[in-house]
């Protein structure tokens, strides 16, 4: 807990990964580590420097604590044959998120504009997002699933934070670029010592995040997605991929776009206690299409094809942008090694599939 109250949550290793962990000292930080990430593969690895940033994203995002994967709605209790409700409506933590990427500020983005900016507001998300402090790190090394460029998302934060930093490691010195982008990202730094920055540590920043843009390999043709998905509604490509899904539903665990959401009422045996809770869903469950007496995607196939499709077409419709922000974390948590962008440009490069738009499967 920082000074004012808000508990501060960055990058520390735990579960074998650098992911989102309490913070109370600088040696919280995963100083020279870094993360090896491939298509169903994440690996810890020692850096050379003591860079306290140098690692590409997690599995964890602002979505495990904005957007809780489980939360109490209201517990009903019996006394004397009445019900009695007690809605959960307990403050939402205060906390700053520190070392948070750009590719998660667009997620955070686009998860407001969801849970937020629609029609109906979420009261859960809303007001944890209220009391959220913001500290972006620029990212230095990208991994080999991260695709921002692609999706015009990173590596660089752009807005959305409140203070970003960019870690600078020259020879013998390391130093950070502060960026103020609120008014509390100025106040903050008012409290700290700081001084004004060098022309020189300026063009450092710029090159790490020119360094890191060229690092980044993974190609994806964002363009035209939207309508390709739309008129492959039966391409083949969707039998091939459903014979590798284990229809395990991580990737959608993992990215931080991802909202969907289930409720599920339990009581105890006297009948005297029942709680209502809200828990992260998956278009992968079987039960997630369930209406009428029956599951309208009983296939793999359609369960995949409902995930890419939505994400990245009709979401468009919906949301006015992609559901996607290049993060990579669907690529390298699937067991399965499964990776969109290698999908959809099979899509692209195959023969245009006759153009239907089928029923469910
Ligand atoms: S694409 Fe991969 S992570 Fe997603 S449901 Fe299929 S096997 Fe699981
Ligand atoms: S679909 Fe995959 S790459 Fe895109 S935001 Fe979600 S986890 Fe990241």
């Amino acid at each position: 807990m920082d000074q004012r109250g808000y508990e501060v949550l960055g990058p520390t290793i735990h579960d074998s990964a650098i992911s989102y962990g309490p913070i109370h000292a600088i040696e919280d930080l995963p100083e020279g580590w870094t993360s090896e990430q491939g298509p169903g593969s994440y690996r810890l690895k020692r850096r050379t420097d003591g860079a306290l940033f140098g690692y590409a994203t997690g599995p964890k995002s602002l979505k495990n604590f904005l957007h809780p994967s489980e939360i109490k709605l209201f517990t009903a209790e019996r006394t004397n044959g009445t019900f009695r409700i007690l809605s959960n409506d307990g403050l939402a933590p205060r906390r700053a998120f520190l070392g948070v990427r750009a590719c998660e500020l667009a997620a955070a983005g686009v998860q407001d504009r969801v849970l937020i900016e629609d029609r109906f507001k979420d009261p859960i998300y809303s007001q944890r997002r209220a009391g959220s402090i913001v500290i972006a790190v620029n990212c230095s090394d990208p991994s080999s699933v991260c695709f921002c460029t692609s999706m015009g998302t990173g590596p660089r934060a752009k807005a959305g934070y409140d203070l970003a930093l960019t870690e600078v490691i020259d020879g013998g010195t390391h130093e950070f670029l502060v960026e103020v982008g609120s008014e509390t990202g100025a106040d903050l730094l008012a409290g700290t010592e700081y001084s004004e920055a060098s022309e020189e540590l300026r063009r450092k920043s710029d090159e790490v995040t020119a360094r890191a843009e060229r690092s980044i390999q993974r190609q994806f043709e964002n363009a035209g997605v939207a309508e390709l998905l739309k008129e492959n509604f039966d391409h083949p490509r969707w039998d091939d991929v459903a014979s590798r899904c284990l229809a395990c539903g991580n990737c959608t665990m993992v990215c931080p776009t991802c909202f969907c959401v289930t409720v599920e009422d339990m009581s105890d045996v006297t009948g005297d206690h029942a709680e209502r809770w809200r828990k992260w869903d998956s278009c992968f469950a079987l039960g997630f299409s369930y209406i009428h007496y029956g599951s309208v995607r009983l296939s793999t196939k359609s369960r995949y094809r409902q995930w890419l499709t939505h994400k990245l077409s009709y979401w468009h419709d919906q949301f006015g942008e992609s559901g996607c922000v290049g993060c990579g974390r669907c690529i390298a948590w699937c067991p399965a090694g499964i990776d969109l962008t290698e999908e959809v440009a099979a899509l692209r490069a195959a023969a245009p599939a006759e153009k239907t738009n089928g029923g469910g499967e």
